[in-house]
């Protein structure tokens, strides 16, 4: 779901960071120095304004020489070594944590091998009438797929071709067959999402990546980044030129955490806990652990965190439907884990997620909110007038028509045709979520000539999906200490959370938002190992 956070030699972790690539090193001229007094900005006669840096033209992403950017070499150094240092230390007193790969036992134990979280510099500036957009459509989502996951019919129906050729979607699919069979009904319904877009250059339109219904990463640590933005510019700002008020206030870890202590209240049981499902090694585990701390503190209701294979082991079915961990009563489940096939290592964890839905915990999400998430259900409803089976309202239907690119399904044989004449207006998706799985580039012209060749049904396997282009812009991106500059775009996530008891909605609305900044000739993952940062919002004038 995030090509942020994955590891290019183990798939599919949401909460993984690439490595710097050997090729990005020309560019480490800012290695970390800390002899520099940070007494004041203002220490250094040889500080300027950024403000001041001059503007050229750069190449885009196609190729093309038109626009401009600051350019790099009118920074100063010296106020960015300063600013790095601050971040730094910010980073560290303030919990802008993640484990370090390097370290055997971080990711397993807290507290051993920790490192801050990669971030961006700077804010990236982005502009007020797409930010509002994207909240404003958060609710809509957030409904839609609470909608579409009532509908068994539809949810199975769409991917019954997907399911013949791709094994884990289909394990997926037998568990949501056997809770139909069962005429299971989840009354409570507890949706944590994140709607990811980007803003193509061209065209000016803000356009979904996808809608993440499981796992979404970094409620905790996306606030951070924003108030140390805010924090860096209330110091730096006057010679950068920016005003630390435009950066919006962020508070997804507290929105989530109190939706996860109303669902728990829905629930009723004092003494029941929330059950975080993660992965046996998690370096994200902080971003997690956030989420628990403000739970605990705020609504004290103690979370608890198994993996799968733990939940096989030690959990139990009541003949009510009730859920124990342990031997201790699960109210909410909350995953972290289990949206990728390598969450699966074994029948055991099938065993757990079946466990799991078969109980009256609340799922977050529910088998059928994490089908409802797949990118073949993103593709089915940007069909024409499959919208409309789900809302009533006209209006929230075109709001959202309008953030959706255009997706397909390969057996659109003109749009297969165009894909391999123009590849680079395409991306071919596969349904899997932790980032890293898409293919890009004359790798999707192949792909589809060789299923073309093959005629098998594994075309089903996939979507296509129109490539949407952001502004390429100069950024400053810090990763283990040091500072590398280079031009990178970035990709806006927006938080919902929607929480329903039978008919009464508790919950629905946006709950915070995440940038996330990559080095712009990365795709994400895959061939070309690229790498990704943590950024926050610095609001501009409208387009
Ligand atoms: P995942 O579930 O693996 O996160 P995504 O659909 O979010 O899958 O794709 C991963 C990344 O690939 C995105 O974060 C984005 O950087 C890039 N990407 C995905 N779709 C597109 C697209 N249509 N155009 C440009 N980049 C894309
Ligand atoms: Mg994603």
């Amino acid at each position: 779901m995030c090509y942020l956070f994955r590891h290019t030699s183990k798939p599919n972790s949401k909460g993984y960071f690439h490595s710097i690539p050997a090729s990005k090193n020309q560019f480490n001229n800012l290695t970390f120095q800390h002899h520099y007094s940070t007494n004041s900005p203002c220490s250094s006669a040889k500080i300027v304004p950024l403000r001041c840096a001059i503007v050229r033209l750069m190449e885009t992403q196609e190729g093309s020489a038109s626009k401009p950017v600051i350019d790099f070499h009118d920074i100063n150094e010296e106020l960015v070594q300063k600013m790095v240092y601050d971040a730094l230390v910010w980073s560290s007193l303030h919990g802008l944590l993640v484990g370090d790969k390097s370290v055997e036992r971080s990711g397993k134990v807290p507290g051993v091998g920790m490192v801050h979280a990669p971030f961006a510099l700077v804010p990236v500036k982005f502009p007020e009438n797409h930010f509002k957009l994207a909240c404003e459509v958060a609710p809509i989502f957030n409904e839609l797929i609470d909608r579409v996951s009532l509908d068994g019919k539809f949810l199975q129906e769409s991917l019954s071709r997907t399911k013949k050729v791709d094994v884990f979607t289909s394990r997926l699919l037998d568990i949501h067959s056997k809770m139909l069979e069962m005429n299971k009904i989840e009354e409570i319904r507890l949706g944590l999402h994140r709607s990811d877009y980007m803003l193509d250059e061209q065209t000016k339109l803000l356009l979904q990546i996808e809608l993440n219904t499981i796992s979404s990463s970094f409620p905790g640590l996306s606030c951070l980044v924003s108030e140390l933005h805010r924090n860096l510019l209330k110091h730096y700002g006057e010679w950068l030129g920016l005003d630390s008020k435009r950066i919006p206030s962020n508070n997804t870890v507290n929105r989530f955490a109190e939706a996860l202590a109303k669902a728990w209240t829905e629930y009723n049981n004092p003494r029941a806990v929330v059950m975080v499902v993660v992965q046996p090694e998690e370096h994200n585990m902080y971003d997690q652990h956030w989420l628990c701390a403000a739970l605990k503190e705020k609504h004290n209701v103690t979370a608890i965190r198994k993996t799968l294979a733990e939940i096989d082991e030690e959990g139990e079915l009541l003949p009510d439907g009730t859920l124990l961990v342990g031997g201790q009563e699960i109210a909410v489940v909350y995953f972290r884990s289990g949206y990728a096939p390598t969450d699966y290592p074994s029948e055991a964890e099938w065993r757990a997620r079946l466990l799991m839905e078969q109980s009256l915990a609340i799922k977050c999400p529910s088998i059928s909110y994490h089908l409802a998430g797949t990118k073949k259900i993103q593709q089915e409803l940007a069909k024409p007038n499959v919208l409309e089976r789900f809302l009533e309202d006209k209006e929230d239907i075109t709001k959202l028509l309008k953030c959706f690119a255009g997706l397909w399904s390969l057996d659109d044989t003109d749009i297969v045709k165009r894909a391999i004449e123009r590849p680079e207006l395409f991306v071919m998706k596969p349904q899997r979520e932790g980032g890293g799985n898409n293919i890009y580039g004359d790798d999707v012209k192949e792909n589809l000539l060789r299923l073309q060749r093959e005629g098998t049904e594994e075309d089903a396997a996939y979507i296509l999906m129109q490539r949407i282009f952001p502004t390429v812009s100069p950024t400053f991106l810090v990763l283990n200490g040091i500072s590398h500059k280079d031009h990178a775009v970035s990709e806006l996530g927006v938080y919902g959370a929607y929480l329903r008891n039978k008919d009464k909605v508790i919950i629905n609305d946006q709950c915070g938002h995440l940038m996330r900044t990559k080095v712009s000739s990365s795709n994400e993952g895959g061939v070309v190992a690229g790498f990704a940062v943590l950024d926050s919002i610095y609001l501009m004038e409208q387009l």
